[in-house]
C-alpha cells in the first residue's frame, strides 16, 4: 500500500480513495493503470500515515503534501492529527493540503481553525469560474452549493493558514474564465495558481 511517495521535491501522502467530487479529468478515472498503485485497498490509520512519513524522512523534502488519489479532507481530523504528530517531531517540515475545499460542507461546520499552526499551505482546486460549470465538470455531491462552499472555505482558511491558493488547469478553462477566477481569488484574499495539466 503506497501511503507516502515522492513527487519532485515533495513528499506526497495518500490517505483515501474517497472524494465528494467526480471530476471528468480525475486521475481515478484513468483506466490504463497509470496511477493504479495509488489505489488503497483500505484507508491507512493515523499511526500508519505517520510511520510512512517518518520512514521517508520528511526533512529531505521541501514540503509534505496531503494529496492522494482521493480527497484528503474526507479525513480532515486524521489529517490534522497526523500533521500535529509530524510537526512535533519535525517542526521545520512544511505541510500542505491539496483539496477540493469541501471540508466545511462535509462536516457541516467551520473546521478551518484546526489548521492554525499545523498546516502551512492549502491549495484548493477552483477548476471553473462559476457554480454551474463546476457542477458540470466536477459533479459534486453538494450540487450547486459546492462552489460557494469552497469559496467560503478559502476565505475562512485564510484566517488561519499562511498560504491559501486556488488552482485552475490552463488547458481546461477558457482564458476569459481564468481572468474571472483571478477576480474571485482576489475577493477571497487568496492567490490564483494557473497550472499545466498533469500528463
Ligand atoms: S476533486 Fe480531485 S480526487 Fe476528487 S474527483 Fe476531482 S480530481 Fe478526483
Amino acid at each position: 500500500m503506497v501511503i507516502a511517495y515522492e513527487v519532485g521535491n515533495g513528499l506526497y501522502v495518500n490517505i483515501t480513495n474517497r472524494c465528494t467530487n467526480s471530476c471528468s479529468f480525475c486521475v481515478r478515472s484513468v483506466a490504463d493503470g497509470t496511477y493504479g498503485e495509488l489505489w488503497l485497498e483500505r484507508e491507512p490509520t493515523v499511526d500508519e500515515i505517520v510511520d510512512s512519513v517518518v520512514r521517508a524522512d520528511p526533512t529531505r523534502y521541501s514540503e509534505m503534501v496531503f494529496c492522494g488519489y482521493g480527497e484528503p479532507t474526507v479525513r480532515f481530523y486524521d489529517v490534522i492529527e497526523a500533521s500535529i504528530r509530524i510537526k512535533q517531531s519535525y517542526p521545520d517540515v512544511k505541510i500542505r493540503i491539496n483539496t477540493n475545499g469541501h471540508a466545511n460542507l462535509i462536516y457541516g461546520k467551520d473546521v478551518t481553525p484546526l489548521m492554525r499552526g499545523v498546516i502551512d499551505t492549502v491549495s484548493i482546486s477552483l477548476n471553473t469560474a462559476n457554480a454551474r460549470d463546476y457542477v458540470k465538470v466536477c459533479a459534486p455531491e453538494f450540487g450547486l452549493e459546492a462552489y460557494e462552499g469552497l469559496l467560503d472555505f478559502a476565505s475562512k482558511a485564510k484566517e488561519h493558514v499562511p498560504a491559501v491558493l486556488f488552482s485552475v488547469v490552463r488547458e481546461s478553462i477558457p482564458d476569459e474564465d481564468i481572468e474571472i477566477c483571478r477576480g474571485i481569488a482576489e475577493r477571497c484574499g487568496v492567490v490564483l495558481k494557473v497550472r499545466d495539466m498533469i500528463k
